[in-house]
């Protein structure tokens, strides 16, 4: 991009029974964006939403020329809107911000500022989690030490609020896998990366999707998928039981030799129950990476798209509603 033009900027949001905040957002967006780019597309994907999302995306489209709705057939969550989003953007930075406005549209002049001076990638990191509760934020604390060290990367307050350059997304398009961690592959592809704290905004309208259930697997999930480290864990649990078991057997010869064998089974209850135990978590962490390979091979797509754009040609012929 030379200096004169201030390029092409393209903005995906992820919304799932958003529609009472998709105007305001959309307005917001235009308005904030308009004066840092030449172009600007707006690419809104409906998570599959039950609510009014699909007609108020219809209503805008035909006031706001930047937006290019994309509807999912179903809810497939926000990884697979963010990688929809990511698919379908064309521009040379790819900006990606919550429709609930969560993620402060005024911070984007300085992400465009910041790629413009050079960043590839410009992390918005939370400096304050907003309106989360105390055993959310330790948890998130924890998950993200491990995934730290898990990945060799810092993820304190790292969030999806994110301005990636064509060369960052096009990177990120050539990983195939199916379990998918959007913060997770920006830092492992690299580049040269920046970051601007904000504070994280009370949501505009509506809650929050996420259940504690359902924040537990996608952490457990996020982890799995970018490191191999529970596997070494039991393979150093079970290296650490046989030589346990090795040390009991020298020390039964060696009483069994001196004429001092113990009576009863109480050792070898314990250590049966304790190597049983280690077997039985060995397996469960086998399971759960073949488990993985299961869905991975598969090859099922990411996501499955019922309508696009209706300035879009190939899905004039699809629109149903
Ligand atoms: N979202 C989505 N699909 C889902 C759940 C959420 O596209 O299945 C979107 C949602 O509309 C919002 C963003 O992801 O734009 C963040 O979701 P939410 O506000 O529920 O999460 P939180 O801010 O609590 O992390
Ligand atoms: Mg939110």
């Amino acid at each position: 991009m030379n200096q004169q033009s201030r390029g092409f900027l393209s903005i995906v949001v992820p919304a799932y029974n958003e529609a009472p905040n998709l105007r305001n957002a959309v307005e917001t967006l235009v308005n904030e964006a308009m004066p840092l780019c030449d172009d600007l597309e707006i690419i809104i994907v409906n998570d599959g939403s039950k609510d009014a999302t699909a007609e108020t995306l219809l209503k805008l489209e035909a006031q706001f020329p930047q937006l290019r709705p994309i509807n999912f057939s179903r809810n497939f969550g926000k990884e697979a809107a963010l990688e929809a989003g990511l698919e379908h953007a064309s521009g040379d930075a790819v900006l990606f911000i919550d429709a609930d406005l969560q993620h402060p549209p005024s911070l984007m002049s300085s992400m465009v500022q910041a790629w413009r001076e050079g960043a590839d990638v410009v992390n918005a990191k939370k400096r304050d989690r907003g309106e989360e509760s105390a055993v959310y934020r330790l948890a998130s604390k924890l998950f993200y030490r491990l995934f730290s060290q898990a990945t060799g990367v810092d993820f304190k307050g790292a969030s999806d609020y994110k301005l990636i350059d064509r060369q960052v997304a096009d990177a990120i398009k050539q990983c195939p896998e199916r379990a998918r961690f959007f913060r997770g592959l920006v830092a492992w592809v690299g580049f040269r990366q920046a970051n601007i704290l904000f504070d994280v905004q009370p949501r505009a309208a509506g809650e929050s999707t996420w259940s504690t259930i359902g924040l537990i697997r996608y952490s457990i999930s996020n982890l799995l998928s970018f490191s191999s480290l529970p596997l070494t864990f039991i393979a150093v649990v079970g290296l650490i039981m046989s030589a346990v078991s090795l040390l009991l057997c020298v020390e039964t010869l060696v009483r069994y030799v001196m004429g001092r064998s113990l009576s009863g089974f109480t050792t070898v209850i314990i250590s049966q129950a304790a190597f049983s135990g280690a077997i039985l978590l060995a397996v469960g962490v086998l399971a759960i990476y073949v488990g993985r390979i299961y869905e991975e091979q598969k090859g099922r797509p990411l996501y499955i798209v019922r309508q696009k754009s209706v300035r879009d040609d190939k899905s004039i012929s699809t629109v149903n509603s």
